[in-house]
């Protein structure tokens, strides 16, 4: 029943509430990561980001104006990797907010002394568990019409907020029924472990070193690399990659 209910109401969701499909025409042509996704896949995506912009805030902050446009940019990279997931794996939350630019973070640290200290990071996407995701528009940007493998702000931060379902970002989102944990905690361990060492001894990384800054970060990058350079992922993280077919349900085909 309670099944039935949600599929009318997305029904009468996505009637009353249509994308501009000029918009969407104009960005599935011209963004390299809607490149490769033949109709079907298409036409699910558009859906979810029907549902998406129906659903979130688009808030643009330090004087960032946003328009249809550019919240689609956004709607679509966030939902690529729940393209075979649920629009509901973004629920209880409901803001974006997008800087123009690279924004300032303030966080206090406690030393062993006890010591407390504010410590001030530029960041250029940023995800909180039950709140918002924020994100810098000049790499948002980047990352969508000039991509580089391996990176891509927003999908990394909806990864976090994947991540975040069953509680702190941690590197162990909530696994689907035919995954076991233990596969999924020493897959990624391994790999993690492997890049700790070569960034230790020097040696060149296949994906990006930040994902050798915890657990969290390192299924956040692995998502970038595997949603813009699977082939990357597959080759040098193997077991990441089956991991990540299974909770994706999907297999990307890049940019
Ligand atoms: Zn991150």
């Amino acid at each position: 029943m309670f099944k039935l209910m949600t599929k009318i109401k997305t029904y009468f969701i996505l009637r009353k509430n249509p994308i501009s499909p000029v918009i969407w025409g104009k960005l599935a042509n011209s963004l390299p990561i809607c490149r490769n996704l033949d109709h079907k896949d298409l036409y699910k995506l558009k859906k979810l980001v029907t549902l998406f912009i129906y659903e979130k805030t688009f808030t643009g902050v330090k004087g960032f104006e946003l328009d249809n446009e550019k919240e689609m940019i956004v709607a679509i990279q966030a939902c690529l990797p729940i393209l075979n997931l649920d629009i509901s794996y973004y629920d209880g939350w409901i803001e974006i907010v997008v800087y123009p630019d690279a924004f300032v973070i303030y966080r206090n640290s406690t030393d062993t002394n006890g010591l407390v200290s504010e410590d001030t990071i530029t960041a250029t996407g940023e995800a909180w568990s039950r709140g918002p995701v924020i994100l810098a528009w000049t790499d948002v940007e980047r990352d969508s019409f000039s991509p580089r493998a391996g990176h891509n702000v927003t999908i990394h931060e909806f990864s976090h907020k994947l991540d975040m379902l069953n509680g702190r970002a941690n590197g162990m989102p909530p696994l689907h029924p035919n995954m076991r944990r233990s596969v999924w905690t020493q897959s990624l361990s391994e790999a993690y472990d492997i890049l700790v060492k070569k960034i230790r001894n020097h040696e060149p990384t296949a994906i990006n070193e930040y994902a050798a800054t915890n657990p969290a970060e390192f299924f956040a990058v692995a998502s970038e690399t595997f949603f813009t350079a699977p082939s990357i992922l597959k080759q040098n993280c193997p077991e990441v990659y089956k991991q990540l077919v299974l909770f994706y349900k999907q297999e990307p085909r890049g940019i």
